[in-house]
């Protein structure tokens, strides 16, 4: 899988599209040619992530996330289950009755 790379003139506000390196290489050097025959080409190259890796990006993002809800939906859980702080539990008395009647 090869990364798409977006190329920027170092002399007008020209930017290729997203295109493979050497494409975009080639439509930087075109455009040189074009505007700026006088000047040796220069400019900045961006790399863009493909389609598949943006998706696999997001999709672990979302992992990340699911992971976290689950993690604070169990401390929720935890917090509610436990005596609050301070919290005496009463302690209920019985008695066996007696049977008198014996
Ligand atoms: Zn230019």
């Amino acid at each position: 899988m090869s990364a798409a790379c977006r190329y920027s003139c170092a002399d007008c506000r020209y930017r290729t599209p997203r295109l493979p390196r050497e494409r975009g290489a080639r439509q930087l050097a075109d455009h040189y040619c074009e505007k700026h025959a006088d000047a040796l080409p220069a400019g900045r190259a961006e790399l863009v992530p493909t389609d598949l890796q943006a998706i696999r990006g997001c999709l672990l993002a979302a992992l990340a996330l699911v992971l976290f809800l689950l993690l604070a939906a169990s401390c929720v859980h935890h917090i509610q289950s436990s005596p609050r702080p301070g919290a005496h539990v009463q302690e209920e008395s019985w008695k066996q009755p007696t049977n008198t009647a014996c």
